[in-house]
């Protein structure tokens, strides 16, 4: 019997977790599979860590990994997928907003050749404000990035298990899994589904974390910011030719008057200033990513883990040098 693995990134979601099981393992009992549930806790301040545990021991299909701290939903969901030894794998969010009976139609797909099935939202129930900004993000990344990263999708999807063993080759820091995802390419369809609202608790991503990811999918996929540096420059000589002809023909056509300069001065001054600012502020932020890549440390850290067979994962995250990186399945494993 093939083996599906769902992954769940934890962030306080102490007020989820019973419903997400209980709906989730409802669910699976219709299906001629065997299942695992990854738990990823991503240093939940609440409850969630002791409802997680207390899963584990009741039921051999789930594992917990807990990490040491916070370390943010994309490694969250890495570190689920680097533990997952099924045929397939599920990554959903815990909330709820993405409606556990879609991933039956992710796994019929699959069923039918595909090899990566992403849920493409048919519609959103979020603020005016998110759905505009979201808009705006995938043109922007799309006209800059060499790759197509499908719009309205998040990171709802099933991967086959050669997708994840390529998935898990990129140990970026700065991640964006769903460009990854779409760059390892494979047979990739869409399922669209209707999001819901989550069900309890509260976003773990505010404005600014999103931001940050947002720029993180624009830098990892592409380097046009950069190219636009020298396009603004281009730009910027232009004017600047236009400024020196001017005062030179001024100076040769009324040579005694003085030019009153001060405002020009300062205009040109502040937009050079201003300009130069921001496009280093480009360069600065790939130089900081390539610092944190340079660096080389582990992408998480794991304080414990709760019905993982030992090999899977090292304290220190995956070990991507290994030989072998999927762990066989144990025998008697998963019920
Ligand atoms: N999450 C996480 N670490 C974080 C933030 C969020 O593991 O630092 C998890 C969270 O528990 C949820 C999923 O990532 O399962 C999506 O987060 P959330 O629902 O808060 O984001 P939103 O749906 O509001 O974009
Ligand atoms: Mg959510």
């Amino acid at each position: 019997m093939k083996l599906i693995s769902y992954v769940f990134p934890i962030y306080n979601e102490e007020g989820n977790i019973d419903l997400l099981y209980t709906t989730m393992s409802g669910l699976v009992e219709q299906l001629d599979y065997r299942c695992e549930f990854i738990f990823v806790n991503d240093g939940s301040r609440d409850g969630s860590l002791a409802k997680l545990t207390g899963l584990a021991q009741r039921d051999p299909r789930v594992r917990v990994v807990d990490f040491a701290r916070n370390f943010g939903h994309q490694i969250a969901v890495t570190a689920g997928i680097d533990v997952a030894v099924g045929d397939a794998v599920i990554i959903m969010d815990s909330d709820l907003q993405d409606p556990p009976e879609v991933s039956l139609e992710l796994i019929r797909e699959w069923e039918q050749g595909w090899d990566v099935v992403y849920a493409q939202r048919r519609s959103r129930r979020d603020t005016v404000f998110k759905r505009l900004t979201a808009a705006a993000f995938y043109r922007i990344l799309n006209s800059l990035s060499e790759i197509e990263i499908p719009k309205d999708t998040g990171d709802f999807r099933l991967i086959d298990a050669k997708v994840a063993h390529q998935l898990r080759q990129y140990r970026e820091h700065d991640r964006f899994l769903r460009g990854m995802v779409a760059e390892i390419g494979f047979k990739q369809k869409p399922v669209l589904f209707d999001r819901h609202e989550r069900h309890a608790g509260e976003t773990g991503y505010p404005l600014k974390k999103m931001l940050r990811f947002a720029a993180d999918g624009i830098m990892g996929f592409s380097s046009k910011p950069l190219q636009l540096i020298s396009r603004v420059g281009w730009g910027m000589a232009a004017l600047a030719l236009l400024g020196i002809v001017y005062a030179i023909v001024r100076k040769l056509v009324f040579p005694e008057e003085v030019v009153s300069g001060w405002t020009f001065t300062i205009i040109a001054i502040l937009f050079v200033g201003g300009v130069q600012t921001l496009m280093i502020g480009i360069i600065g932020s790939y130089v900081g990513r390539i610092y944190t890549q340079v660096k080389a440390r582990p992408l998480y850290g794991v304080q414990a883990t709760y019905g993982v067979p030992a090999r899977t994962v090292a304290p220190t995250g995956y070990e991507d040098n290994a030989a072998d990186t999927v762990r066989p399945a144990v025998p008697g494993d998963i019920t």
